[in-house]
């Protein structure tokens, strides 16, 4: 257990669902800085999780991307909390941005860079087998360069029993696919690609585009905004275990539909959009192929990194 001893916890950053965040630097030497993030972990659960958890973050460690947060360390404290030691990235977050509608004014061009930046983030997890499961723009990191960083890698998955039992409505299912909602046991990057497209979607309206207040409320939210699922759009849907949709179906919106709300995205934009929203996870865009998009080329070209809106 040498790593926790690589580190010095400083004051109190920042206080999160299931974790506080702390300023941090490198003992050897005190001009890095790093955030070390402390989970809570319930009580019930740290018997012998602490080291599961660890081992499975260890991967963790070894990917590196520009637009992924580096996880430095990990290391468990004598209380078994477990603590990862992060990039410290102190300018907030895409949900900041988003929200302060008065303060910071975004484009389609700046719309793009930032999609372009979480979807190479999401492409290189899948590339290496990892899933995230927690996109949102709370999850989007913003560092002094501009480059936006995705944060809480891996942890949805480490810790999906703890939370879950601490009040589930903390957890936000605004991202949250409807595979998912209807308890699929197998599923894959396509989780991902749906959070995505929520986030490309808050981009352009400036609020959450299918905020249901309880999972049933999603499911609901969904069939308006995107369609009902069924087993003509989507084979086999209705053999999920919660599978369960209101009556009368809605078709799946069309793309005069979509123009109506995003067409400030451009009409690339708003089928790069679509594509993220299929049902079907089978047929929902892969990173891999939204990557591939003509959106990405079409003007307005991506604003570069160092010229992106910041929070004021
Ligand atoms: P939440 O996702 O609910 O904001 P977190 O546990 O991720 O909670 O973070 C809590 C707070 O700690 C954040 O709002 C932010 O102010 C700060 N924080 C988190 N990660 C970092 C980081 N890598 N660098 C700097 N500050 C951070």
């Amino acid at each position: 257990e040498e790593e926790k001893h690589k580190y010095i916890k400083g004051k109190k950053l920042g206080e999160g669902t299931y974790a506080n965040v702390y300023l941090g630097h490198l003992r050897s030497d005190p001009s890095k800085l790093v955030a070390i993030k402390k989970i809570k972990v319930q009580k019930e659960y740290t018997e012998g999780m602490a080291p599961d958890a660890i081992r499975e973050l260890k991967h963790l460690q070894e990917i590196s991307h520009p637009n992924i947060i580096s996880l430095l360390s990990v290391f468990s404290s004598k209380d078994q909390n477990l603590n990862l030691v992060l990039e410290f990235l102190p300018l907030g977050d895409l949900e900041m941005l988003i929200k302060d509608v008065e303060g910071v004014r975004y484009g389609a061009a700046d719309i793009k860079a930032w999609m372009g930046m979480l979807t190479r983030a999401i492409w290189f997890c899948h590339e290496n087998f990892i899933l995230h499961r927690d996109i949102k723009p709370n999850n989007l990191l913003i560092a002094a360069d501009g480059e936006v960083k995705l944060a809480d890698f891996g942890l949805a998955r480490s810790f999906s029993d703890p939370y879950r039992i601490m009040t589930s409505n903390v957890i936000t299912r605004w991202y949250r696919p409807p595979e998912l909602l209807f308890g699929a046991k197998h599923y894959s990057g396509a989780v991902d690609i749906w959070s995505v497209g929520l986030v490309f979607a808050e981009l352009v309206i400036r609020t959450p585009y299918i905020a249901g207040d309880t999972e049933v409320g999603q499911v609901n939210l969904i069939c308006q905004a995107v369609g009902t699922p069924t087993e003509e759009n989507w084979p086999g849907v209705s053999k999920l275990p919660e599978y369960t949709v209101p009556d009368p179906p809605v078709a799946v919106r069309d793309r005069n539909y979509y123009l109506g709300t995003f067409g400030t995205a451009g009409q690339e934009g708003v089928d790069l959009l679509m594509k993220m929203l299929i049902l079907d996870p089978r047929k929902r865009i892969t990173a891999r192929e939204a990557l591939e998009h003509k959106w990405w080329a079409a003007d307005p070209k991506p604003t570069k990194k160092q010229d992106l809106p910041k929070k004021g």
